[in-house]
């Protein structure tokens, strides 16, 4: 697949670093685990979306855009690396963001003002407050980009996540790159596994899998919301970006391995298997997880080692894909674990 035919901006350090964890590795006397360093992208505290953000900013400036409008949750790490992304390229970038567990004003939501971005806070019921109005989110959003266009702006709207056909290619991109490394490296990996939401990472990592013919399993866990839900809408993108790019693949829900064993309570709620999952990774390796993705993810990587899941032959690469500015606003969920 010839990436360079599609517009790009460049906004990440890239090859991201694949490391060995060795000390995991001994403890859990499993497969060989690496990490992708996702989490080390480098916009504005780095993460997957800014993969992402390098095709559908491309693509925004192509149409001419002077506006970005995106949304998401309050601590949204796609939001704060998208209003990086836009300021970046001389853009305007309006937020629309939804109450979630952590309402401090820190964290992600604190980056999205200090870099410039202009925040639409919803209420609980998807209110709008700012507007006074019984608003949905797309409503909000619809009224927005109607506003702006009246005003002779020209917006560009980014879904939540960035998760659409041009923003996978991010992650279709990520997975070249690591089978590159792995090559070079000399690993042969059986599974790749990562924190699943709106789909456009899971969706380029399966397709990127594919598409190099690598035989490499995608493993998305779930944050949010179950396999029953998520698993068919994974599937259409999957569809709908390999006919984008005229890939001549083709899925069906058995193909997709989706995991919603480890969510706890909720998006952004935090489990003790998250924090105790957090603390193993920092105290083994150095490496801090974030509270609402990764660090549920990783939770279930390890449960699945444990279980025996994974051919002890082939290597278990987890991507980590960021979000550890949220650590912050999860100070106190913490406390009582880390003391000891
Ligand atoms: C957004 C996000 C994910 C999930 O990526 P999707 O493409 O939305 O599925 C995983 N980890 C972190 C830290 C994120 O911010």
């Amino acid at each position: 697949m010839q990436l360079s035919k599609y517009p790009r901006v460049k906004l990440i350090h890239s090859p991201t670093p694949l490391e060995y964890l060795e000390n995991l590795t001994q403890h859990l006397d499993g497969p060989d685990i690496y990490i992708k360093r996702d989490d080390c992208t480098g916009l504005a505290f780095g993460g997957n979306k800014s993969r992402k953000l390098e095709f559908l900013i491309g693509d925004a400036l192509k149409n001419k855009a002077d506006v970005i409008i995106t949304a998401g949750a309050v601590q949204s790490n796609h939001c704060r690396q998208t209003a990086a992304a836009a300021t970046k390229f001389g853009m305007e970038c309006i937020i629309v963001a939804k109450p979630s567990w952590s309402k401090e004003y820190n964290g992600n939501l604190f980056l999205d003002e200090l870099l410039g971005a202009k925040l639409v806070l919803l209420e609980e019921d998807n209110e709008a407050l700012d507007q006074g109005g019984k608003l949905s989110m797309e409503e909000t959003i619809e009224n927005l980009m109607a506003d702006l266009k009246t005003k002779g702006k020209n917006p560009y709207y980014i879904p939540v996540g960035g998760s659409n056909s041009i923003g996978s290619l991010g992650y279709i991109s990520m997975t070249m790159e690591l089978i590159a490394q792995a090559n070079e490296m000399g690993i042969e990996i059986g599974s790749m596994v990562a924190a699943s939401g709106s789909g456009g990472t899971q969706t380029g990592m399966i397709l990127g899998a594919d598409v190099e013919k690598s035989g490499i399993q995608t493993v998305g866990m779930a944050i949010s919301s179950d396999a029953t839900i998520v698993i068919p809408k994974l599937k259409d993108l999957c569809n709908q970006t390999s006919d984008y790019y005229e890939l001549g693949l083709s899925y069906d829900e058995k193909d997709i391995i989706f995991n919603d064993n480890y969510i706890g309570e909720g998006y952004g709620i935090p489990s003790e298997e998250m924090i105790e999952a957090v603390k193993l990774l920092a105290r083994k390796e150095g490496i801090i997880l974030d509270p609402v993705y990764s660090g549920k993810a990783f939770a279930g990587m390890v449960d699945l080692i444990k279980k025996g899941y994974f051919d002890k032959s082939k290597a278990v690469v987890f991507i980590h894909t960021g979000g550890t500015p949220a650590l912050f606003v999860y100070s106190d969920s913490f406390r009582e674990y880390i003391q000891n």
